[in-house]
């Protein structure tokens, strides 16, 4: 079957699901893809965190070093799986170079951006859909026991106060009045209290429902593996198992998938799967407020019924593996900052008490901001992909972007960091 349609977007994460409802919001008509089921790649199982505080990209300066410290440790935050390869290397060299502070400040105003207009559309759908989401402003907690850590949130607060995101400053008494759920070895933190969190696979069937009721097309269990090109320049055909589609435009909105549909095109696009893990829990007790140990990166969610464990940010592309090491740290991480046994003490070390563990391939660009814009090779191409560890909290603010510069209306924001050039 050939169909021709007028918008393709490939991809049915948080990202695809969240451009199609807004462009097909805009008057364009829509036909989003899947090769499986909505919202069952990265955003089935991640943090649920929208937090604008957290508008960081992966790249800081001073990493470099840490980064080497933690290569060869199974259980550190951050893991770069040391296989070799000219991707791997090319990524590396690209990720080094924005490791400096006039680009990080550069890609923190832009997410910040992005990420408050997600802020306001994630409320807004809740408003619209009280039963379905459950989307609740409880603020952040940032905790720390360790000179780094502590300095790190320090920063991290005077930071986003720059972009008007306020936080306070928590002593180690304060904190524990605060958040009696933590354990003593805390000394210092910041509370952010504008931040929210959302059940993020309700969040993106929720969008998808509201692309469907915009009038846009929804086909599951379709896996583009090939496009073709014309001679001008244009996709002239994207062929999936289920059959050809002829659109005038495409939106790559595959996540850490995006770069093998790219290749077909002959482009090469800098995005390297960065796996994380969570572990759902029934915990005895549980913390009021989301929580980040700073020096585990570890994030803690208590959604209603249910305690969600996330961490570690493992570079290593499409392997979907499973390391018990990783989980037994992210684990034991949280029950050292938390007592969520009741007993005080670091009881119950091990996951075997998750109810559900999961892990996801979090789409990493080397300089930590998505690629939001048109391809400057193929005229019919549109990137939306690379949202690293923030694509809940950042895709409504892209996916307005996208929207603002296919239909030629005043970006949200600076689309420049953005930009599919710095890469094509
Ligand atoms: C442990 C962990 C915790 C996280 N916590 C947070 C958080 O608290 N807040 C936050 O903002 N972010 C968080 N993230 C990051 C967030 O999950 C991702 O940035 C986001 O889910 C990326 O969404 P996406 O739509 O781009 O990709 P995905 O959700 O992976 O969607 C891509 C889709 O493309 C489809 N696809 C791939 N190839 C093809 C093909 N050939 N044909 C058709 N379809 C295809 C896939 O099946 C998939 O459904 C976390 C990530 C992890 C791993």
């Amino acid at each position: 079957m050939n169909s021709d349609c007028d918008v393709l977007v490939i991809g049915g994460g948080i990202t695809g699901v969240t451009i199609a409802r807004e462009l097909q919001s805009r008057g364009r008509q829509v036909r989003l893809i899947e090769r499986g089921r909505i919202g069952q790649g990265c955003s089935l199982g991640n943090a649920g965190w929208v937090t604008p505080c957290f508008a960081m990209p992966l790249p800081q300066p001073g990493m470099l070093l840490k980064s080497i410290r933690w290569l060869l440790d199974p259980s550190s935050p951050l893991h770069i799986h040391p296989a070799p390869s000219l991707t791997l290397a090319r990524w590396l060299w690209r990720f080094t170079l924005s490791m400096n502070r006039r680009k990080m400040l550069r890609s923190i105003e832009v997410l910040t951006a992005v990420s408050k207009y997600s802020l306001e559309f994630y409320s807004e759908l809740a408003s619209r859909a009280p039963q379905a989401l459950s989307f609740e402003k409880r603020g952040l907690l940032m905790v720390s026991s360790t000179d780094d850590g502590l300095a790190s949130a320090r920063s991290e607060m005077e930071l986003m106060s720059r972009q008007q995101i306020p936080g306070r400053w928590l002593d180690r008494d304060e904190l524990l009045a605060f958040e009696p759920v933590l354990k003593p070895v805390v000394r210092g933190g910041v509370y952010f209290p504008e931040e929210a969190q959302i059940d993020p696979l309700e969040a993106t069937l929720a969008i998808a429902r509201e692309f469907q009721a915009l009038g846009g097309i929804i086909q599951e269990e379709h896996e583009v593996f090939d496009i073709e090109c014309g001679p001008q320049g244009a996709i002239t055909r994207v062929r999936t198992t289920q059959g050809d589609f002829k659109p005038a435009l495409v939106v790559l909105a595959s996540g850490s998938w995006s770069p093998g549909i790219a290749r077909k095109l002959g482009l090469s696009v800098p995005i390297l799967g960065g796996k994380g893990y969570s572990m759902t829990l029934n915990a005895a007790r549980a913390p009021s407020k989301p929580i980040m140990i700073v020096e585990r990166k570890i994030a803690v969610t208590p959604f209603p019924g249910r305690l969600r464990i996330a961490g570690t940010l493992e570079l290593v592309n499409q392997d979907m593996s499973i390391s018990p090491a990783r989980l037994a740290a992210i684990h034991r991480g949280a029950h050292e900052y938390l007592d969520l046994t009741g007993t005080g003490t670091n009881h119950d070390p091990t996951p075997a008490s998750a109810r559900e563990i999961w892990r996801g391939l979090r789409p990493c660009t080397p300089d930590g901001v998505p690629i939001v814009g048109p391809s400057s090779r193929i005229s019919n191409l549109f990137y939306c992909t690379g949202h690293q560890m923030l694509g809940l909290q950042s895709a409504p603010g892209t996916a307005r972007l996208a929207a603002d510069l296919i239909t030629g209306a005043t970006p949200l924001t600076d689309p420049a960091p953005f930009s599919a050039r710095r890469f094509e």
